[in-house]
């Protein structure tokens, strides 16, 4: 079948961590909150007296939101969180004086050490030049991700942002995978037509992009990582097609 699009899953698709644990995951977000506290400090929103109970009331909130966007399929960005747990601590009248753009930074200080673990994988690049010289074929990037910016700064970094019709964030377009919506909200920005969807080829390592991608029409490839983290959800399809490295995505679309 002539191959019009490929949209790739970014966490542990086309990036991953070194050595990866869930407990390296708690370390960089522990980091990248006292960064943001520290930066509430120096600004002299919080005082020294409620540091400590409103780290503890960031890091409960943070993962009862992640509960509620895995649930609803909505996200909560990032910098929706602070705006909402900060609003617990302080009065409306601070609150109305923060900025977006601040919520922002506060948002890039917690993700911040995130980033800096984040690498490609080996076949990264390769792959998506050879992608490229196909020349006929879209390229997007559809990631689950809180704040929009720490994907972007990572393909920058990596000098990966050129290769990319689209770049798409649940934190960005407010619904998550496996909705069906982000996935033909990512086919529009990359210019093709959800009627072209089966002409479209979703790689991903998870439920979420398995499943959605098939809900929304397109074809689907499993990226089969080696670390399982836990309670991930099976994916329960027969004949499911599978690649173990990045570059053998290019047998299905040559
Ligand atoms: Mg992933």
């Amino acid at each position: 079948m002539n191959i019009k699009g490929i949209i790739f899953d970014f966490g542990f698709t086309l990036f991953h961590f070194d050595n990866v644990s869930i407990e390296k995951y708690f370390d960089c977000y522990n980091r990248g909150l006292q960064k943001a506290v520290t930066l509430l400090k120096e600004s002299k929103i919080l005082k020294e007296d409620i540091i400590k109970e409103f780290t503890t009331k960031f890091q409960k909130e943070r993962i009862e939101f992640f509960r509620k966007s895995v649930k609803t399929k909505n996200e909560f960005p990032t910098s929706y969180v602070f705006k909402h747990v900060l609003g617990t601590f302080l009065g409306e009248e601070i609150i109305s004086k923060l900025t977006d753009e601040f919520y922002l930074e506060l948002a890039n200080l917690y993700h911040s050490c995130e980033e800096e673990e984040w690498i490609p994988y080996k076949h990264t690049k390769d792959t998506l030049n050879k992608i490229l010289e196909l020349k006929n074929v879209k390229i997007g990037v559809l990631s689950n991700h809180p704040h929009h910016f720490t994907i972007r700064n990572l393909l920058k970094k990596y000098d990966l942002l050129k290769y990319f019709d689209a770049v798409v964030t649940s934190a960005k377009f407010g619904n998550r995978k496996p909705n069906p919506e982000i996935f033909h909200y990512t086919l529009k920005k990359m210019g093709l037509e959800n009627e072209q969807s089966s002409s479209v080829i979703m790689v991903g390592d998870e439920y979420a992009d398995i499943i959605g991608g098939q809900r929304a029409g397109l074809q689907t490839i499993l990226f089969e990582r080696q670390y399982k983290f836990p309670y991930e959800k099976e994916i329960d399809i027969p004949n499911l097609r599978k690649i173990n490295n990045l570059s053998e995505i290019l047998d299905f679309i040559q």
